[in-house]
């Protein structure tokens, strides 16, 4: 029987309102659902311990013994119930604080009980919690009972009576009849290629391990399959798009990249500059389309890059756009290409939400009409009012700031799509780029422009304030300027804005005479780009932000960042918002300010701040100390896929494998067609039915 449509209300022990839940609260519908709800882990129950061995580390202990008295203590809510238990030698306290009244007529003296549970510790004493207990001679010898799957589940299903013993018990009978053997997902070539063991033996071991060994083995094989299958997709669609969508071909290297070159070039690019455009050059004259995605920590000098690929459309006749996620980052970005053309003679122009109707109207008829070269903006960009005559190149800046919907209305803004590449300051771990990113090319700045001095980084508590004005007083004084940053989330809103505010307060209070800034996303437009320009021309010495500095400013003057309340942002946020300065020749500093108190990861997050700049180095550590769910750029772009075994974080090196064999694969059999990867083809088409559409994930 296809357990694909064996519904598992009519399973023994489910019915319908077990069955709703498991719907609702996991999406499980069908018998095999259920077998692909692997458990999270497991407890050798396959032997028993004795008292004396009992350490708190322990996740789990299995004792055999005797209640020797029960005592119950208080009324109603606050009554809860004690039990000593010996092993023989020892006693520990078993603690009742639900169930009182069950527990007392369930459980008695004399007989032999296995008690098991989580050990823990209370005024020197060790006790267990709402211990699970069970005679001892209804149980199966312990060699016999081996490792015990523990699922998930969620708080409803668990008052629904759904817990993790219900669900072994509903899997139990499954598993049994699988055991004769189901057809395989994998293709026996690469079974055998990557020595993997077969799917029944895979899902019985997962469940119901036999040992340790077969354990891993069936995860081995179940996680190579979930990454294989998801990076079979992803390339696909990449075959599939590279097949379709015919690319502009930008066949010279003409007037404008030459003179530019010769001429206008302030400095000597660096290697990595100049390999990630020979990469961009192969792939416009490719005649397929590009869509790369260009990953260089901050300050590595992407946006020279971006000029001179953009040259590459302009010298063939095509216009080019950058876009960027906030109007100050653009005007940034528009201010800097202005002065790096200088009177080359190409047309750029800004689009904003701020840009007037009258220049709107001049702008758009010039971009229609082909005249204006280059256009940079925000969002606006993609208002269905702005047309180009030939837009043969798209830059995205910082573009996990783009939705993925965003980005599509772009791509379609062409008959034939224009070449993409998209611009990153936040590195992304391999794995997850090859994942997320999977359907693009990566290019990668690793090199930072000579002369830069790496920032220096403190952690600081609160009360170094005032010695850390002094340090402020001196850097000042010496010329510099400096940012003081605030963190802005949604759900404090309020109380954040009158933080920035407060502390633009206290600056003006302690630094009578400098000027100070300050910058929030709550401003005008208007004031945002005064208070952002007062800086930039060294008018004010001081600013007093939130995040919104955090991509993009370009202020090579400015030496200091501290950064206030430092445990509330993310690793990389950290690291983009220190990478604001170290943009001139002079030494920057980062301060991390925290209170005393820390949870744990916070002060790893502080000492990875400290001890590296490495961004890809940073944002490792981002992946496994927080998982990819969390890894900024995945919020709002979302995951596309959900791994239920596989860890991006741990499995690298089968990541990389899988996608080797996936490639392999179809360079063999584009279409699937062969007979032994006809089950392939299957697979893929059940996969895409339940799932995104990965033709818009860029
Ligand atoms: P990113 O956008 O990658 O963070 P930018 O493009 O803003 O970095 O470059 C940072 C700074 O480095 C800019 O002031 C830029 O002019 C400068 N820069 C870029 N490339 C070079 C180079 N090859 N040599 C020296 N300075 C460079
Ligand atoms: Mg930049």
């Amino acid at each position: 029987m296809d357990l694909s449509s064996q519904d598992i209300k009519y399973l023994p022990g489910v019915g319908p309102r077990k069955a709703e839940l498991f719907n609702k609260e996991l999406g499980i519908n069908s018998a095999e659902d259920l077998l692909r709800h692997y458990p999270y882990k497991y407890v050798d129950r396959s032997r028993f311990y004795y008292l004396h061995e009992i350490s708190e580390e322990m996740p789990f202990i299995q004792v055999k013994g005797h209640i020797i008295r029960f005592e119950k203590m208080g009324e109603g809510h606050a009554q809860r119930l004690t039990a000593w238990f010996t092993d023989g030698k020892n006693t520990i306290e078993l603690l009742w604080f639900k169930g009182v009244k069950y527990a007392l007529e369930k459980y008695h003296t004399k007989t032999e009980y296995v008690v098991f549970g989580k050990p823990s510790v209370f005024n020197g004493k060790f006790n267990i919690v709402h211990p699970e207990i069970e005679i001892a001679s209804q149980l199966p010898p312990p060699e016999q009972m081996g490792l015990q799957p523990f699922y998930n589940t969620t708080e409803k299903m668990k008052s629904g009576f759904l817990n993790s013993k219900t669900i072994q018990k509903i899997i139990f009978p499954i598993v049994q009849h699988i055991k004769t053997g189901i057809p395989d997902t994998l293709p026996a070539y690469i079974l055998q290629r990557f020595d993997l063991i077969n799917l029944t033996d895979s899902l019985v071991n997962i469940h119901f391990p036999k040992n340790t060994e077969l354990l891993n083995k069936a995860r081995q094989r179940l996680k190579f399959e979930e990454l294989f299958y998801i990076q079979l997709s992803i390339l696909r669609i990449k075959n599939w798009r590279e097949m379709q969508s015919k690319g502009f071909i930008f066949g010279e290297i003409g007037h404008y990249f030459n003179t530019f070159f010769t001429d206008y070039l302030p400095f000597e690019l660096t290697g990595a500059q100049k390999r990630v455009l020979r990469e961009i050059r192969i792939d416009v004259a490719s005649g397929k389309q590009m869509n790369r995605l260009l990953q260089g920590d901050v300050g590595s000098g992407k946006t020279l890059v971006a000029l001179m690929a953009m040259f590459m459309a302009i010298d063939n006749g095509y216009q080019a756009c950058i876009m960027a996620p906030t109007e100050i980052l653009a005007t940034q970005h528009y201010a800097t290409l202005k002065e790096l053309l200088g009177n080359i003679g190409i047309n750029v122009a800004l689009l904003t939400g701020s840009t007037g109707k009258k220049e709107r109207i001049i702008l758009h008829e010039a971009l229609a009409n082909g005249t204006l070269n280059i256009l940079i903006g925000t969002h606006a960009l993609i208002e269905d009012t702005v047309q180009f005559a030939n837009l043969g190149l798209v830059i995205i800046d910082e573009q996990h700031r783009f939705g993925v919907a965003q980005r599509a209305k772009l791509w379609k803004k062409n008959e034939q799509p224009p070449h993409i590449l998209v611009m990153t300051a936040t590195p992304i771990p391999r794995t997850l780029a090859m994942t997320l990113y999977g359907d693009l090319s990566v290019s990668v700045i690793d090199e930072l422009p000579p002369g830069r001095k790496p920032i220096l980084t403190y952690h600081y508590y609160e009360n170094k304030r005032v010695s850390l004005n002094g340090f402020i007083a001196k850097q000042i004084e010496a010329g510099r300027q400096v940012y003081i940053v605030y963190p802005l989330i949604q759900e404090s809103e309020k109380m954040d804005l009158q933080n920035v505010v407060a502390g633009f307060e206290y600056m003006c209070e302690v630094f009578p005479n400098y000027k100070v800034s300050m910058l929030h996303g709550k401003l005008k437009p208007k004031e945002k780009e005064l208070q952002m320009q007062r800086f930039v021309s060294g008018e004010t010495q001081l600013m007093v932000a939130t995040t919104v500095i955090e991509v993009g400013v370009n202020v090579p003057n400015a030496s200091v960042m501290i950064i206030e309340s430092a445990q509330r942002f993310g690793l990389s946020q950290l690291h983009q918002l220190r990478g604001r300065v170290g943009r001139g020749a002079e030494q920057s500093y980062c301060i991390l300010l925290t209170g005393f108190k820390l949870a744990a990861d916070t002060r790893k997050r502080m000492e990875i701040m400290v001890r590296t700049n490495d961004g890809f180095e940073i944002s490792e550590a981002d992946l496994q100390l927080r998982g990819p769910g969390d890894i900024e750029g995945t919020q709002q772009s979302g995951m596309p896929f959900e791994l239920k075994i596989a860890s991006l974080a741990q499995d690298g090196k089968m990541l990389e494998i899988a996608r080797n064999a996936a490639m392999e694969v179809l360079d063999d059999d584009p279409q699937l067609e062969k007979t032994e990867n006809r089950v392939l083809a299957v697979q893929l088409r059940k996969m895409s039915t339940n799932s995104i559409n990965w033709g818009f994930i860029s």
